[in-house]
């Protein structure tokens, strides 16, 4: 089993496509032929995490946040990420972050959420990794669009129509907008001349958020200990929307989701689930007439470890994958 095994078979849960245009997942440090001697999942990366690893006999770190996200001017040992740096490349430990592109599967973090919350009902909050978009190519001979077409074929809806005319072979076809950028990549380096564009939106599965309905409604008080028990904390800070009103429909944006109180308010929820909240925001939420509930952001994510741990055991040794006991370095007292 090597990196490329391990990394691939958590792609087909969180496709790489589909990760925003800013972030950083995949492959941060090491190569993809590296024999895996074990797997550590964890949120974040720093020493502890890999002197831990380390213990467990564990060469590969899949975390949630990328370890490298800034760009670095410098590997050396006088500042922090040059240390763990250094350390994973003299251990060959590779470090993997599966970050956005878990964030909006439907078989990620927030679709986790909601089944722990009991939520029916579910959808996307934001579903606009599930838009469709139309591709069109030119290719110089019928080879190359043949070649083009085999390769776009394994993305989403792939090719539809395929022809020639004069000089040139085309070929079209529907794409997920979370496509667009593997799509794109392909189109030039085969096509003469090319164009992708927006053309309806869809709900397919991918999004960021979730929205759904609670199995009955709860009282504010209710919701904010069932989510205490859910992220296993002891406080939470809160806002309670408008006062009395029982909570049905809730919305969760694991991690830092406060830009989506208006989504969910659109919504219809009652309730928004989310970290990172700031005066601000619960004032947002409480002029639209919406609860906040905002656990810290390692909490709302800490899910990624059981994830992440249950996918991989279906394919490979349970005693080679190994949860991080790293702690939330944001602590409420
Ligand atoms: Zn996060």
């Amino acid at each position: 089993m090597v990196v490329n095994d391990v990394v691939s078979n958590i792609l087909e849960m969180a496709d790489a496509d589909f990760a925003f245009e800013w972030d950083n997942s995949g492959l941060q440090v090491g190569d993809m032929s590296w024999e895996v001697s074990g797997v550590l999942i964890c949120v974040d990366i720093n020493m502890d995490v890999i002197m831990e690893a380390i213990q467990h006999g564990a060469n590969l770190i899949i975390s949630h946040h990328p370890f490298l996200f800034s760009p670095i001017k410098k590997v050396t040992e006088d500042n922090v990420k040059g240390q763990c740096i250094i350390k994973c490349i003299k251990e060959q430990i590779a470090l993997f972050s599966a970050h956005t592109n878990m964030d909006v599967s439907p078989n990620g973090l927030n679709t986790y959420l909601a089944s722990q919350f009991g939520l029916a009902n579910i959808e996307s909050l934001d579903d606009g990794h599930s838009q469709l978009m139309e591709f069109w190519g030119a290719f110089p001979t019928s080879a190359t669009a043949v070649e083009a077409g085999a390769k776009l074929e394994n993305l989403a809806f792939g090719v539809q129509s395929f022809g020639v005319s004069g000089s040139s072979s085309f070929l079209a076809g529907k794409l997920l907008k979370g496509k667009r950028k593997a799509t794109e990549r392909i189109l030039a380096s085969l096509a003469t001349d090319y164009s992708i564009k927006l053309i309806e939106a869809t709900k397919l599965g991918y999004g960021l958020g979730v929205v759904g309905d609670l199995d009955a409604a709860m009282g504010f008080e209710e919701l904010a200990s069932a989510a205490k028990g859910v992220f296993g904390c002891g406080r939470l800070r809160v806002s309670s929307g408008i006062g009395g009103k029982k909570l049905k429909r809730i919305a969760i944006v694991s991690g830092s989701g406060c830009d989506y109180i208006g989504a969910a308010a659109s919504k219809g929820a009652d309730c928004l689930i989310t970290s990172d909240c700031k005066h601000k925001d619960f004032l947002q939420a409480a002029d639209m007439g919406i609860a906040l509930v905002c656990p810290s952001h390692f909490d709302s994510e800490k899910c990624f470890l059981p994830i992440v741990r249950q996918h991989l055991e279906n394919s490979f040794q349970d005693n080679m994958i190994f949860e991080s006991k790293a702690k939330d370095v944001e602590i409420v007292i």
